[in-house]
């Protein structure tokens, strides 16, 4: 590590629990962020502070006015250019370190492209706002064996949970299937920016712990919060691993399986995921056809940022 480096993370480095090594650790790391909405833009913008030294952005969505109170990463420009969210922060975390690598994917997570998405990840971050993505993640991660910390927040209630394959429960282990039915989410029961921060803050410390070299120290507890209620933080111990358990017990993996799913509404008012069906769906094709109706915008789907070589 170079003298600005030092200087740079001297507060952290100092801090016994991370030290020079823990800082060289993170520095070499890479993090993945799925969902870069309110708990997402705390990641990103905290990793990329602390020197996490490889980050990767994927989010399907959009920036709209309505984001604005609780993610910390968009401004309004971003909103009025309805800019793609991983684009926008990728922008803003270069403006905040410029020393890392940054990889921005507009992308839905899916069976198909999980593998490719979240390639040399060495733990994924849940920003994710449904339950769908959240047992993806699950599958994945305990197949591969990389730690994932799982982050909810609605309303002023919020909360988090570390998975690390082969010593803590992993999420079906806990709650076997996705629940079913209407849930409550941001769009019918609003959210307070605070439970999001919150909960953000504990999945970071959980990563910072991982990526530092220090997982031991994580704890098999789910922490559950509530900052309006006058309920405060709880924490209970997570359910030992269940050795029955269909993912990590059993080890059948079948939210990795590709699987025909409809089209859904996003977290946004504005925006429709249309997934593929038989055939990739040709966007190109579809900007020519729809251009003769009215204004007709396609943007990228990857946006980087590399590091400064290593002075
Ligand atoms: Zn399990």
């Amino acid at each position: 590590m170079d003298a600005s480096w030092r200087e740079r993370y001297s507060r952290q480095i100092l801090f016994p629990g991370i030290g020079e090594a823990g800082q060289e650790a993170l520095l070499g790391s890479h993090a993945a962020i799925v969902g870069c909405g309110a708990l997402g833009s705390f990641h990103a913008a905290a990793l990329a502070r602390a020197g996490v030294g490889c980050i990767t952005i994927i989010d399907r969505d959009f920036v709209e006015p309505g984001n604005l109170h609780r993610q910390w990463l968009f401004e309004e420009s971003d909103a009025a250019q309805a800019l793609p969210k991983a684009a926008a922060a990728v922008r803003r975390i270069a403006a905040i370190n410029s020393s890392i690598d940054l990889r921005g994917r507009v992308a839905d997570l899916t069976p198909g492209n999980i593998a490719e998405l979240l390639d040399g990840a060495q733990i994924v971050l849940d920003g994710t706002d449904n339950f769908d993505t959240r047992y993806l993640i699950n599958d994945f991660a305990v197949s591969r064996g990389i730690p994932w910390i799982y982050g909810a927040a609605v309303g002023s209630y919020g909360l988090s949970m570390p998975v690390i394959p082969g010593r803590t429960a992993c999420l079906r282990c806990v709650y076997p299937d996705p629940p079913s039915g209407a849930q409550p989410t941001c769009e019918t029961s609003g959210i307070l920016g605070a439970i999001v921060s919150l909960v953000a803050s504990l999945q970071v410390a959980a990563a910072l712990q991982i990526l530092s070299g220090h997982a031991a120290r994580v704890t098999a507890r789910i922490t559950t919060a509530d900052i309006w209620d006058g309920r405060g933080v709880r924490q209970i111990d997570s359910p030992p691993r269940d050795a029955d358990c269909p993912c990590c017990g059993r080890r059948e993996f079948v939210h990795l399986e590709d699987v025909r799913r409809p089209a859904a509404t996003l977290c946004g008012r504005n925006a429709v995921q249309i997934h593929e069906r038989k055939r990739p769906i040709d966007l190109q094709e579809l900007h020519a056809r729809l251009q003769p109706l009215g204004e007709v915008r396609a943007t990228s789907t990857c946006y980087g940022s590399s590091r400064r070589p290593t002075k």
